[in-house]
Parts: structure tokens; sequence; C-alpha cells
């Protein structure tokens, strides 16, 4: 199966298996717009569990929040997001298809990196252990070609990006020979800009309306409630604020599922420091994220930083933590050192003074402030992908047949623990309902008796349950059970009693902080 096919695969299991659906399905979906079934909802709130305690419970100095959706329309004004929260679009005239112009700048720049990586390891095969890469760099002429092309192009890019220059960046494209994927033609409109906000209006009557915006980021509820939670606190810098809340974008270029939608959930932490000590925050937090993402499982090799070349104007360090999704290395979280532009904005909008007075030096300052931001819809992604697997799996009759399995985290899998009574009589279900009912307060437990015990393996794996328990005929006999684990499929047979101590460690989210 192809990149392209797996991915179809998974939009497709992800809908069988009630984790992701498209919204409004029945009148045809609202493009960018996804509901969340019986088991996605699940596998979301434990997602948010684990970076809810991984920042509040472990961290002593952070603390978390909850503002509205709306707030007051100067917020948006003061933060620069009415003037410059802009996408460049561009339209390719044939297959009247729209991109971002950035996007197909970044994505040729990608192509040309990877002819670099194809080169690489061809030479690497070549010369085996004697394989020297800087010097393979500096002296193969097409590596070089290769080099050259990527740093003219991205010197361009970076400046039209800067400034912004719409009409030089429409010339990139032209001049690179940026082709649309759909048409395969160069028939490209001018660039626009594209304010991403959603806008509506609060009041009850015409002339008294509002025009109000939903928020594109949660972040500016934490910035203007910073003196309330300091305040009522007691805080002392440095701290951090933490958030999980919807975020609302136009998003111009909506496709690849959940990656990039209209209505999504970010998990936002602010952690405000004395300035001058930003840069070694951001080290920290940078760490910490890293690792939080690799507690999973997945892999170290499925991530990597990406620094920003172009910094936000409010930024003085940027960096995205890249996974490799089927469709190549995309951010699931951004890393921002955002000086104290939030803060020093909203003191100049409201007239509030917004600064700190720290009791050990006796100043006064505007504190500057990290920001870690991460899409929990995103996160899912991340987690399904690198989930999903078509693997051989030997069957009862002693040949092999391919199975579907979702190798969750068991920390994250909806369910943790099925059911079984191997019949649907002589007491089994019973059993299996008392064993459910002792141990449903500890992690989400399901009953199963329908078809055959293969069937009821097969099912659990596409959902991604850990470990399934069968009731058979010697269960009212001794008081065991079998226990199957998911990945290894090994069954072994355990006393009722020892269920819980067994499983309950593993499927919590406590396994993954630690
Ligand atoms: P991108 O470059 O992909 O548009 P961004 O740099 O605009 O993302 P941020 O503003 O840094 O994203 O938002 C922080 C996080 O929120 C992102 O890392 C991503 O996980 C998530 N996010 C942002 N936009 C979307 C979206 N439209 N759909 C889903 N998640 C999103």
């Amino acid at each position: 199966m192809n990149q392209e096919e797996l991915f179809k695969r998974l939009v497709s299991h992800c809908k069988e298996y009630g984790y992701v659906f498209q919204s409004s399905e029945i009148y045809d979906g609202l493009s960018a717009v996804y509901d969340y079934g019986p088991y996605g909802v699940e596998l979301k709130n434990n997602i948010k569990k684990y970076w809810w305690d991984s920042m509040v419970l472990l961290h002593e100095q952070v603390v978390g929040l909850d503002s509205a959706i709306f707030m007051h329309p100067t917020v948006w004004k003061a933060s620069g997001h009415v003037d410059a929260f802009n996408d460049p679009l561009i339209d390719n005239k044939d297959s009247k298809k729209r991109y971002r112009a950035d996007v197909l700048i970044e994505e040729h720049l990608e192509k040309i990196d990877n002819k670099i990586e194809k080169e690489i390891v061809k030479a690497r095969k070549r010369f085996g252990e004697t394989f020297d890469e800087p010097l393979f760099k500096e002296t193969n002429p097409r590596v070089k070609k290769y080099n050259d092309q990527r740093q003219q192009l991205h010197e361009r890019y970076q400046k039209a990006m800067e400034l912004p220059d719409l009409k030089e960046l429409r010339q990139i494209i032209l001049d690179y020979e940026i082709v649309c994927p759909i048409s395969g033609s160069r028939n490209w409109t001018e660039v626009r800009q594209f304010n991403l906000m959603f806008a509506t209006e609060v009041g009850s009557t015409a002339e008294s309306a509002m025009k109000v915006f939903l928020r594109p980021e949660t972040a500016q509820g934490i910035y203007v409630n910073f003196l309330n939670v300091q305040k009522s606190g007691r805080m002392k810098i440095p701290f951090g604020i933490a958030q999980i809340g919807k975020a609302f974008r136009n998003e111009i270029v909506a496709r690849q599922f959940i990656f990039r939608m209209r209505e999504f959930e970010q998990m936002e932490m602010q952690f405000f420091v004395k300035p001058g000590e930003e840069l070694k925050w951001f080290e920290y937090w940078k760490n910490i994220r890293m690792n939080w993402h690799q507690a999973l499982g997945f892999g170290a090799d499925m991530y990597r930083f990406h620094d920003h070349d172009k910094l936000a104007h409010y930024a003085n360090a940027a960096t995205d933590i890249e996974f490799r999704f089927p469709f190549g290395f995309k951010e699931v979280e951004g890393i921002h050192s955002r000086t104290d532009f939030d803060l020093k904005m909203h003191q100049e909008y409201s007239g509030r003074k917004i600064q700190y007075f720290d009791p050990d030096d006796n100043t006064s300052y505007t504190p500057y402030v990290i920001e870690t931001s991460i899409g929990v819809d995103r996160m899912f992604l991340q987690i399904i992908s690198a989930s999903l697997k078509e693997e051989e799996a030997p069957t009862a009759e002693g040949g092999v047949a391919m199975r579907t399995v979702l190798k969750l985290p068991p920390a994250l899998a909806p369910v943790k623990l099925a059911v079984f009574p191997l019949v649907r009589k002589d007491g089994l279900p019973a059993i299996a309902r008392k064993i459910i009912s002792d141990l449903k307060f500890d992690f989400y437990c399901q009953y199963d008796e329908k078809d055959s015990i293969g069937k009821r393996y097969r099912r659990h794996d596409a959902i991604g349950t850990p470990y399934c328990v069968t009731v058979d005929h010697q269960t009212p006999v001794d008081d065991t059970v079998t226990l199957r684990n998911r990945d290894t499929m090994v069954q072994e047979r355990v006393k009722i009693a020892a269920l819980k101590e067994i499983i309950a460690d593993k499927v919590s989210v406590i396994s993954l902080l630690k």
C-alpha cells in the first residue's frame, strides 16, 4: 500500500470503528469540520488528560484556566490578529483549486531536500563504512547544485514573507515552475491576503450588535487573565498557565482529514519568566515537550525539531515539533519565545498596567513568555497514524491471516479491557459481568458476547483494546480466566483477583508520566 492508500485506509478505519465522522454527514458534510464518535471522544479525553496531568500535576508552578471563546474585540486588535492573521492565497485558474502560496513554496523546498537526501542514501550504500557525509555534501557536484538552488529559493522566500511582498511570492512560484498538483498547470492568479478569523455578532438588536471573533488561538485568554491568575493564586515568576479549548480558523486549504480543520482544539501553556531568562526556559520546555511525545513509544525517529526561519513579529525564538505523518513530516506542536509582546500590547490597548512586582529584587517588569501550543486533533491523528497496522497473525486452525490492529499506547486506548464469556450459557456471562462491575471504577471495560472469540479479538484489535479476558468453563472451577495481550497475542491463564494488578498500571496515564 502506498502512503496515499494508507491514509485513505486510516480515514475509513476511523469512521468504521466510531472514532471520527464527517460533520453533518447526512447533508453531505461541512468541509474541514469533524465529529468524534464513541471511541474517538475517549481517545481525545485521554490525550487531554495526558497533557493536562503532565503540565499541571507534574509542574507545581503551572496552574489551569478555562477562558471563554468570545472575547472583547479589542483583544484581537491588540494581539495583531485583526491586521496580520492572514495567509497568502493563490488560485489555479484551470483546476479552480485554492492554495497557500507559502505552502506551495515550502513544498518545493522539501522536494529539493528530498533530492539531496536521496543522493546521500545512494552514496552511503556505495561507500559503506568509509562514507564521510559532511565531505560528500561539500564536494559532490549534484548535491552542491541542489544546495545552492535551495539556498537561493529560501532567501527569496524568506524576504518575501517578511515584508510581505505578495507579487514576489507569485513570481517565485512562476520562476520555480511550481505547478498545481491537480491540473499540472502554471496558470496562477495573483496572490491575495486572507484573514483567517471567523466573525459573528453579539447583541439583540442590529444597532447595538457588536462584531466579535471566534478565537483563533486560546493563548489570548491566558494573557488577558495574567494578573487575575497571578494575584488570586499569589503566583511567583516563573509560573505557567495551561488551558485546553476550542479554536477556529477559516483555513484556506482544508485537506488531510483532521490535520487542518476549521474548528479544532488546542492545548496551550504560557510560561511567564523574567526578561533575559526566556531562552533558558525555551530550551527547558523544548526538552520537556519532546520527551512527552516520545514517551508514547512510537520511536524517536518519528519526530524532529524544525526551527523557524521566519520568526513571527512577536517572537525571538521558535521551533516546531514535527511528526512523520503518512504525508511527510508536519508540525504537531509549536514552541515559541513570545517576548513581552502580548502583555505589552494588552497594557497599551486596555490602559491597565500589566506588570509583575518581583519581591526578590524589588523591581516591576513585564514578564516574557514561553508558549507551548499543540493541537489535540493533530495529536489524535499522530497517534492513530502511528498505531494502525496490518499484519499477519496466526489463526486458530494453524494458518495465518491478516489482522488490522490499532496499537494505541495502552494508557490512551479508549477501552482498556474487553471481557468475553466463551458461550452465552452455563453461568459464564454472569461471571464476565461481575468482572466488569468489579473493575469499572479503575478503567473502561466492555462486555462482548457476540460472534466467535476469534471475531471478538479482531474487533477489539481494530478498536485498539490492549487486553481481552475470556471466561470459559474452567473459570467457575478455579476462578481463572485467559488474558490476551493485543500486541503479542499471547494468552495466559490468570486469577480473576490478579487482573486489576496486572492491568491497572499499564493502562494508567501515570505509566506515561513516569
Ligand atoms: P500551520 O502552520 O500548520 O497552519 P500554525 O503554525 O498556524 O500551524 P499554531 O498557530 O502554532 O499553528 O498553532 C499551534 C498548534 O495548533 C499547531 O501546532 C497545531 O497542532 C494546531 N493547529 C493549528 N491550526 C490547526 C488547524 N487548522 N487544525 C487543527 N490543528 C491546528
